[in-house]
């Protein structure tokens, strides 16, 4: 008979009764059992507690608050932070009461230095948010800035020490308030690209990634570089025709793609016009240094496959870059980055993408076939020393037409003078002697007075 407890046998339930019975009466009884257990269901309940606040805030903040992260790779970050700096200031001045976020206790300098075309420059400084917790209020609405940095992992250049910390910046407001983060950061970029317009902007290369160099450089005109006649025209129309070409390039499924090479003696301005071509069709610059430490085969890669858009990749001097197709530097480093990796990274992938590479040296006959042959050089122009008609315009530029001071020639005196100096430099050509165009403005320069411009130039060919 299941169940029925045996005659005799204690019943397990009787024994265990018995003993919870006792256990409760002695923990009962006992004042420390009494008040541990007492600390124990406080201790608990603080726990849950804890927990369901954190919990409660965690899905307050989840459903009502809304976050936005930007990092310093990002140009948003820069554009935000001069976009705070400049509220602050103008809050200042307004109401001559210190901005929100300029109460906060961690603050950063950043100093600019602003140089005029006169060469005077002064230098100010910027009060930027510095890493912490900041405050402001946009439209009406609050937003919490907070500002990290991660020092244990650095972006850029850890070869040539140029590198920065990561650093995010976070800005957290209402939910509701979320339109806001659009029109906030819309300000701030067009706040940083105000000063931009009629600006060349230099980028170089960080690591990876590709970041502006400096402040943006007022424009120069293509004018201002005297080539030989026809030159400027031939290479601006054969980029403009590139550029009007997109769709050709992709209906026959040919890489979007143009190289030039500009070759000639230092100084005749092959930096200067490409500068000012970027400059006159409103692109940027990439300076690409293949001596860069650190720089390998596969950065070098993703470099020119990720330059900005509407910007010209320019690598200089390339006949030093790959001397007997390794790469060294003045200190005899040897960077890694091979000769066939660097045609492969000119070749690039068959993209939709443009890509417009500007090449200069010094010396196109030491250059392999290789690198200039083309679908990576398609354009080659010799920029040379200063003909005698270049060496008559550059002259002209500097002390006729619009010039004013000293420098200023009259007319009648400008002609005389433009043709002695075409004199002189016809006769420093045919004796092989040539002048740079670098010389030439630099000797331009040193002589500003008007009547001292006749006997410099008789000095200079002496
Ligand atoms: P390169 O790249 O050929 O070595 P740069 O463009 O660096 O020469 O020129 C050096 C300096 O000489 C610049 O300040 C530039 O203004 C001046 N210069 C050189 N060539 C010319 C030129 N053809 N016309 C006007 N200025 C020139």
């Amino acid at each position: 008979m299941a169940g029925d407890a045996l005659p005799g046998a204690v019943s397990t339930s009787t024994v265990s009764e018995t003993a919870s019975s006792s256990l409760w009466s002695f923990v009962g009884d006992n004042p420390y059992f009494q008040a541990g257990f007492g600390l124990l269901g406080v201790g608990a309940a603080m726990t849950v507690a804890r927990t369901g606040s954190i919990w409660a805030s965690t899905m307050l903040r989840r459903r009502m608050l809304v976050s936005l992260e930007i990092d310093n790779r990002d140009r948003a970050y820069e554009w935000f932070l001069a976009w705070m700096a400049h509220r602050a200031k103008s809050s200042t001045a307004s109401a001559s009461r210190t901005a929100p976020w300029i109460r906060s206790h961690e603050l950063s300098v950043e100093t600019m230095i602003e140089r005029r075309p006169n060469g005077s420059s002064s230098v100010f400084f910027q009060l930027v948010a510095g890493p912490g917790t900041h405050w402001f209020k946009y439209k009406g609405a609050w937003m919490q800035v907070k500002r990290e940095r991660e020092t244990r992992s650095m972006m850029g250049g850890q070869q040539t020490g140029t590198a920065v910390p990561w650093e995010t910046v976070t800005l957290t407001t209402l939910s509701r308030d979320r339109i806001l983060f659009p029109e906030l950061l819309a300000e701030a970029r067009d706040l940083g690209m105000q000063g931009q317009e009629g600006m060349l902007v230099i980028h170089t290369a960080w690591g990876t990634e590709w970041r502006p160099f400096g402040k943006p450089r007022r424009k120069r005109p293509v004018s201002s570089v005297v080539l030989e006649p026809g030159m400027s025209e031939k290479i601006e129309a054969d980029i403009k025709a590139f550029l009007a070409r997109r769709k050709w390039y992709a209906d026959r499924g040919i890489p979007y793609r143009r190289g030039y090479l500009l070759h000639g003696p230092p100084g005749s301005g092959k930096t200067s016009f490409i500068q000012a071509l970027a400059g006159s069709l409103s692109y940027d610059i990439c300076i690409l240094n293949l001596s860069e430490r650190g720089l390998a085969d596969d950065k070098l890669n993703h470099l020119l496959s990720n330059a900005p858009e509407r910007s010209f990749v320019l690598i200089e001097d390339i006949d030093a870059a790959f001397n007997k197709r390794v790469q060294t530097t003045a200190d005899g480093y040897q960077s890694s980055v091979t000769f066939s990796g660097f045609l492969n990274a000119l070749d690039g992938v068959a993209s939709g993408e443009e890509r417009i590479v500007f090449m200069t040296t010094n010396h196109v006959e030491q250059l392999d076939p290789a690198l200039i042959r083309p679908g990576r050089v398609d354009f080659s122009a010799l920029i040379d020393n200063a003909s005698p008609r270049q060496a008559r315009i550059l002259f002209e530029r500097f002390y006729g037409g619009e010039v004013t001071g000293d420098h200023k020639v009259s007319s009648n005196d400008l002609d005389a003078l433009a043709d002695k100096l075409q004199n002189i430099v016809e006769e420093k050509m045919n004796n092989g002697q040539r002048v740079s165009m670098a010389a030439l403005q630099g000797h331009f320069i040193r002589h500003r007075a008007a009547d001292a411009v006749c006997s410099s130039l008789e000095l200079f060919h002496a």
